[in-house]
C-alpha cells in the first residue's frame, strides 16, 4: 500500500496516523522527540529537528505524500520535500499561516474581517497600539501555541516589559477583542478543489488554552452559515490541499472575526472522531490521498475536554473509573510519557442526545476524573442556546 509521511509526531500526527492505518496506508514520521506521539502507530520514525533538511527528504523519498501536523517548518524544508514527493498541503498556505503578522496581513489584503492589530516592530510600536486600541494582547510572530508566547496588556507602561517578555522580536499586537463566544470551523479540501466543510465547533478556552469543545454549536443558523461560507472562501483562496481550521471570534456586537488559521487536524475538532461520519483525521487521509471526501454530517452531538498535565501532577493516576462510568463518556490518551503543566496529554469525550447533554456529560466525566485540578480550570456549563 501507500505511504503517508508526517512532519511532527505529536497526538495530530497520532492520532491521524491510526486513521490512516485504518485505511490501509503505511506511516512513516519525523519529529525531533524520539519518544514522540505518533510513534507507536508508524512504521518508521526519524527522529531530527525540523530544520533537517536532509532528514525531511529521506522521509520524502520513502513516502507517496508528505502533510504535516506542525506549521512551523522552515520554507527550504517543504521546498525540498516537494521535490521528491507530494506536499500536502503545500509550501505557500504554510508559508502565509506560520508567521502571524503575515499571515494577519494576507487575511486583510484579502478582505477576510479582523480585529485590530499592527505589526509592531519596537516597544514604542507596542505602546502606542495599547495607547491607541485600549487592552491588546501581542503574539509572537512564530511558534506559539496554547496562548504561549503572549502578553496580555491594559496600559501602555506595561509595553515595555511585554516586547522584553517576547524577546524583544517583531510581534503582532491584536486589540483585545470582545468575545460573546468563540466558534471554529474545519474544512477539508482535494487537489482537484472540491471540498468539505463542517459545521462548526463551539470552544472554550481558559488562559488561551482550550478547555472543551462542542459540536454542534448551538448557534443562530446565519452565523453557522456565515462562518462556513467564510471558512470555505478562506481555504478556497489560500488553495490548501488538506485541511484547514479557522478559529473565529464572534465579538458581542455580533461580528464574525477570524482569530487564527491552522493548515491541519485542530484540537476543537477532535470531537468529530465520536459523532461525526467522518472524522477529521478520515479526512485529512482522504484528502492528502485524493480520496472522495467523507460526509460532515453530525451523527451524535459531541464534545471534549482537554487532559493536561497537571491532571497526572495533582493525582496519579486520575480517578478513570469514576469518569468512565459517565454515559456516552471516553477517554483518548496520547501515550506521552512525561506529564508537565500545559502539556496535552489526552481528552476526554462524550456523546448526548444534544450538544447541551454531550458538554453536560464530558464536564461531568472531568469533574470526576480529576477533582482535584477543576478549580484551575473554567468547567463551569454554559447555556448553549442562543
Ligand atoms: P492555539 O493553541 O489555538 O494555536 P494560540 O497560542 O495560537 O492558540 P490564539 O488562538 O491566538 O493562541 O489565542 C488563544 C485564545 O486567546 C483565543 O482562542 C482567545 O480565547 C484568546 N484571544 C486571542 N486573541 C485574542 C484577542 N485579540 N481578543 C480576545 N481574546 C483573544
Ligand atoms: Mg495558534
Ligand atoms: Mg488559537
Amino acid at each position: 500500500g501507500a505511504t503517508i509521511g508526517f512532519l511532527g509526531g505529536g497526538q495530530l500526527g497520532r492520532m491521524t496516523a491510526f486513521a490512516a492505518r485504518s485505511m490501509g496506508y503505511d506511516i512513516q514520521v519525523l519529529d525531533p522527540d524520539a519518544a514522540c506521539a505518533a510513534r507507536a502507530v508508524a512504521s518508521r520514525t526519524i527522529t531530527a529537528p525540523f530544520d533537517d533538511i536532509a532528514a525531511a527528504v529521506e522521509l520524502a523519498k520513502s513516502c507517496d505524500v508528505v502533510t504535516l501536523e506542525i506549521e512551523q517548518i522552515h520554507p527550504d524544508v517543504l521546498d525540498a520535500v516537494a521535490e521528491h514527493t507530494a506536499l500536502r498541503p503545500g509550501r505557500a498556505p504554510v508559508y502565509i499561516i506560520q508567521d502571524r503578522i503575515r499571515q494577519k496581513e494576507w487575511l486583510h489584503a484579502q478582505g477576510f474581517p479582523l480585529g485590530a492589530f499592527v505589526a509592531a516592530a519596537s516597544a514604542a510600536d507596542v505602546e502606542a497600539a495599547v495607547r491607541e486600541h485600549g487592552a491588546c494582547i501581542a503574539k509572537s510572530t512564530h511558534g506559539g501555541y496554547d496562548g504561549r508566547g503572549q502578553v496580555r496588556l491594559r496600559e501602555p507602561e506595561q509595553a515595555a516589559d511585554a516586547w522584553e517578555a517576547l524577546g524583544g522580536r517583531t510581534c503582532l499586537v491584536e486589540k483585545m477583542v470582545s468575545i460573546d463566544y468563540e466558534i471554529s470551523v474545519m474544512v477539508a479540501r482535494r487537489p482537484g478543489g472540491e471540498m468539505a466543510v463542517y459545521p462548526p465547533s463551539r470552544n472554550h478556552h481558559t488562559s488561551g488554552i482550550l478547555t472543551w469543545a462542542v459540536i454542534p454549536a448551538v448557534i443562530a443558523p446565519e452565523m453557522s452559515e456565515k462562518a462556513q461560507s467564510l471558512a470555505s472562501a478562506i481555504t478556497e483562496r489560500i488553495g490548501i490541499v488538506g485541511l484547514l481550521a479557522v478559529e473565529c471570534f464572534v465579538t458581542t456586537e455580533g461580528e464574525l472575526l477570524v482569530n487564527e488559521l491552522a493548515p491541519r487536524p485542530h484540537n476543537t475538532y477532535h470531537h468529530s472522531e465520536r459523532g461525526l461520519a467522518t472524522s477529521q483525521f478520515e479526512q485529512l487521509v482522504r484528502a492528502v490521498c485524493d480520496l472522495p471526501l467523507g460526509s460532515t454530517e453530525v451523527h451524535a452531538p459531541s464534545a471534549i475536554v482537554n487532559l493536561l498535565g497537571e491532571v497526572w501532577l495533582q493525582h496519579e493516576p486520575p480517578h478513570t473509573t469514576h469518569a468512565l462510568q459517565v454515559p456516552g463518556s471516553r477517554l483518548h490518551l496520547y501515550g506521552k510519557a512525561g506529564a508537565r503543566g500545559g502539556r496535552k496529554m489526552g481528552h476526554l469525550s462524550a456523546v448526548g442526545e444534544s450538544a447541551q447533554q454531550a458538554l453536560g456529560r464530558v464536564l461531568e466525566s472531568y469533574r470526576r476524573l480529576s477533582p482535584e485540578t477543576i478549580a484551575s480550570f473554567d468547567v463551569h456549563e454554559p447555556v448553549l442556546a442562543r
